[in-house]
């Protein structure tokens, strides 16, 4: 059996069947890392000994019977979720040298299931940009196709578990940076409801769209990470008290009665849009198709204010981000540059080595719209465009109960092709900004393939907190199309 295709839930089984132990998978995984990742470039960082040496304790935990479902999992994590003692660098050579004092809320939680880390991966400088071709180290290749991106700002997790460098990952998402590298790179990824997971611990982009996510071989893998990483903690005030359910009840609600009486929204803005790639609208029709058959209510809904999704986007998330980053200044974290004139000159030679052109471009962005006098014609304004995205959001979970749609306009695009002209970039992002905008939970399911052989997903977002219902439309989706067991070859 190639145990580096196992789930989360297919290791759980061996493991506790003692059929295997973590000190071996652990090994299958960072043997599969040291002879492949030097051609995907997937991790930032790898710590073997540190990984065995929880598996060795997992396996302990095992033999007590003392194990949860993530004791012994191998795991990767996004490169911005700040790890105890183990070098977190955000993509950025501002953070090269920075070894954090603490977890983030949602590692404490991994590494008190004994869950296995296995190390840290790359992403785009600061979780800005689609493509991980913005990481301040390398860029990272797609698993399918080594000519072209994985996606970002993730691209290194998603591309981590679609090469079978580990069983699942964490990612986070903004404006889509969960669900696009997910799609790119034929795997799962689930971006939980604003508030659903804590932020602790997570090196902020912009604090009011951030959230942390699964990304997995299995729509039950991602259901069983979000039971491990959600709930109210208390070191993250924006962190909801909600109750916490079951995830993986999506899935028996799925097996007992398929979709029976789930409506399913089309936004009509959607499909008229123009430059969406035949390849991705035969994939979305089909899943149209899918999810009839298994029992949904198609509907058609509209979200009237799609048109400027974007642009208030890429308003609001430099702004924060100019607040947020204003902490990166040779004083406190990180990277100082040397012979400085005086302080301020310290700090202009810190920031414009340390930070890569998109994040000082963003930065400049956001500092300019937010300065007196410009702040209401565009923060001001881009947040009362905000309050009516949410307004058409939930105005259509009046009408269905998930809404379906593309996750990205076209398949994964190749290295270079939109390094020159950020704003073509930016238009990439249309399906995924307005769930963040909205603060709802959406996934990427992978949907098929394109003419080149590139994965395609398909994207599904519920109402705020209702998780469930894309977890059981998610499982219903991944059992018909049945594309979770092919794996790209490496
Ligand atoms: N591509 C978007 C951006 O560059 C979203 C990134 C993200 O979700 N972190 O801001």
């Amino acid at each position: 059996m190639d145990l580096h295709t196992l789930t989360v839930g297919g290791a759980r089984r061996l493991l506790d069947e003692k059929k295997i132990s973590s000190r071996e998978l652990t090994r299958v995984f960072l043997d599969r890392i040291a002879a492949h990742d030097d051609t995907i470039n997937s991790f930032l960082l790898v710590d073997a000994a540190d990984a065995m040496a929880r598996a060795d304790a997992a396996d302990r935990q095992i033999a007590a019977g003392n194990q949860t479902v993530f004791t012994g999992i191998p795991m990767a994590l996004k490169d911005l979720l700040c790890t105890r003692g183990m070098r977190t660098t955000c993509g950025s050579k501002i953070l090269d040298n920075f070894v954090p004092q603490y977890d983030a809320t949602v590692v404490a939680k991994l590494k008190q299931a004994h869950g296995v880390i296995l190390g840290k991966t790359n992403m785009d400088e600061f979780a800005m940009g689609s493509s991980t071709e913005n990481s301040a180290y390398f860029p990272t290749k797609n698993p399918w196709h080594l000519a072209y991106v994985p996606g970002g700002s993730s691209g290194g997790s998603a591309a981590a578990v679609a090469a079978q460098f580990c069983c699942a990952a964490l990612g986070t998402d903004t404006g889509g940076s969960i669900r696009q590298p997910a799609s790119h790179c034929g795997v799962v990824g689930l971006k939980p409801t604003y508030g659903r997971v804590s932020r602790y611990g997570l090196v902020s982009y912009a604090s009011s769209l951030d959230q942390i996510g699964p990304i997995a071989r299995s729509v039950e893998d991602a259901a069983l990470i979000l039971n491990l990483i959600a709930g109210h903690d208390p070191m993250d005030s924006t962190c909801a008290s909600q109750d916490v359910p079951d995830f993986t009840a999506g899935i028996a609600a799925f097996e007992k009665e398929g979709l029976k009486g789930m409506r399913v929204g089309i936004p009509k803005e959607y499909l008229g849009m123009e430059g969406i790639d035949p390849d991705v609208l035969a994939v979305f029709e089909n899943a149209v198709n899918v999810l009839t058959d298994l029992g949904a209510d198609i509907v058609e809904v509209s979200l009237p204010h799609t048109a400027y999704v974007v642009a208030a986007y890429y308003i609001i998330a430099p702004c924060e981000a100019s607040s947020n980053l204003a902490r990166f200044d040779g004083v406190k974290y990180g990277f100082r540059a040397h012979h400085a004139d005086d302080l301020i000159d310290m700090y202009k030679q810190t920031r414009s080595q340390g930070f890569g052109p998109e994040v000082q471009r963003r930065i400049i962005i956001g500092t300019y719209a937010l300065s007196a006098g410009y702040y209401d014609a565009y923060y001001g304004r881009a947040s009362q465009v905000r309050a009516l995205i949410m307004e058409d959001f939930s105005q259509a979970f009046d009408a269905c109960d998930i809404l379906l749609s593309p996750v990205a306009p076209t398949p994964a695009f190749r290295i270079g092709e939109k390094m020159d002209d950020p704003l073509t970039m930016y238009l990439t992002d249309i399906f995924t900004l307005s769930a963040n905008m909205a603060g709802v939970p959406g996934i990427s399911v992978p949907g098929g393939f394109s003419a080149d052989d590139l994965p395609i997903g398909i994207q599904m977002m519920a109402a705020r907190f209702d998780e469930l219902s894309l977890v059981r439309a998610g499982y219903g989706m991944e059992k018909s199309l049945g594309l979770n067991r092919l794996f790209p070859t490496l």
